[in-house]
């Protein structure tokens, strides 16, 4: 079978178990199975796939038919400027997070030195992007799940900035060490009882402590405030995604802690997604 008929019948497959964009999906796993770019695969419609290939694609779409995330298939996802390694333990980056290290690049432009911290620093994406683009800032970062921190340190060092960077395994409410000029955070925001009715690949396949917010999402968001806080210098910026509904009662949370709010920024869905504020 070549690869052109393959890919035409992954792609239906995928299209009978309702998964949308079937067909960039399928060209995305032969460009894996192949160990080749997806230009490859589409100037070489016509070259032969041995058996062994066949099996390794038709067990991908199998994978994918179930649901599985592309990401999670291929074991990274383009986040930024840089190609992050994803497992089934981070999240997988979203476009709507590129947000924070925007606001963040827009924030720093002047600065120089400054030591950022990271909240549940998941697969790495925002703070190493951060410290991609700017060549003298450190950077640390804390998470719960040593998995993540493994996978965070792996592409620190694809990324070569291990150098500044500090990760540390930790409870956001055990952590304790510095004073950061800069704070961000995208934590587990979901209600927990909505976490079933988010998209299949999400809720089937994301990790849990990544989504799950508690009873009324804003558990570990108020805990992310709380020490944020604490680990914040004077005039220190601290960036923070939310979910869509989360506004208001994050606005008040912050106040609180003794934040002026500088903006909220809306996602590409526009949805309010990002807040800005300084320790005051
Ligand atoms: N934005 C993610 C989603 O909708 C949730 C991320 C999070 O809880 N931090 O799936």
């Amino acid at each position: 079978m070549d690869i052109n008929l393959a890919i035409s019948q992954g792609s239906k497959n995928l299209r009978d178990k309702f998964i949308p964009n079937s067909q960039l999906d399928a060209e995305i796993l032969m460009a894996q199975t192949l160990k080749k770019d997806r230009n490859y695969i589409l100037l070489n419609p016509k070259t032969f796939l041995n058996k062994n290939n066949l099996d390794k694609f038709n067990n991908l779409i199998k994978e994918r038919s179930l649901g599985k995330p592309i990401a999670h298939l291929i074991k990274r996802k383009f986040f930024w400027n840089s190609e992050f390694l994803v497992s089934n333990n981070t999240l997988i980056p979203r476009p709507d997070t590129e947000l924070i290290v925007e606001n963040v690049l827009k924030l720093t432009k002047q600065r120089n030195k400054i030591s950022i911290l990271d909240i549940g620093v998941g697969s790495g994406c925002i703070l190493l992007s951060i410290l991609q683009e700017r060549q003298n800032f450190y950077g640390t970062g804390i998470d719960i799940s040593k998995k993540c921190l493994n996978i965070s340190k792996i592409n620190a060092t694809k990324l070569k900035i291990c150098s500044r960077l500090k990760l540390y395994k930790s409870d956001v409410d055990k952590f304790n060490l510095g004073k950061y000029d800069l704070i961000v955070s995208n934590p587990p925001y979901i209600k927990r009882c909505k976490i079933k009715y988010l998209e299949r690949d999400v809720a089937e396949f994301e990790p849990k402590l990544a989504l799950d917010g508690g009873l009324d999402g804003l558990s570990e968001i108020r805990k992310v405030i709380k020490k944020s806080s604490e680990l914040i210098k004077k005039n220190g910026k601290f960036i923070l995604e939310i979910g869509f509904d989360q506004k208001n009662e994050v606005i008040n949370l912050l106040k609180k802690k003794g934040f002026y709010i500088n903006s909220t920024q809306k996602d590409l869905a526009k949805n309010d997604r990002c807040i800005i504020c300084t320790k005051i």
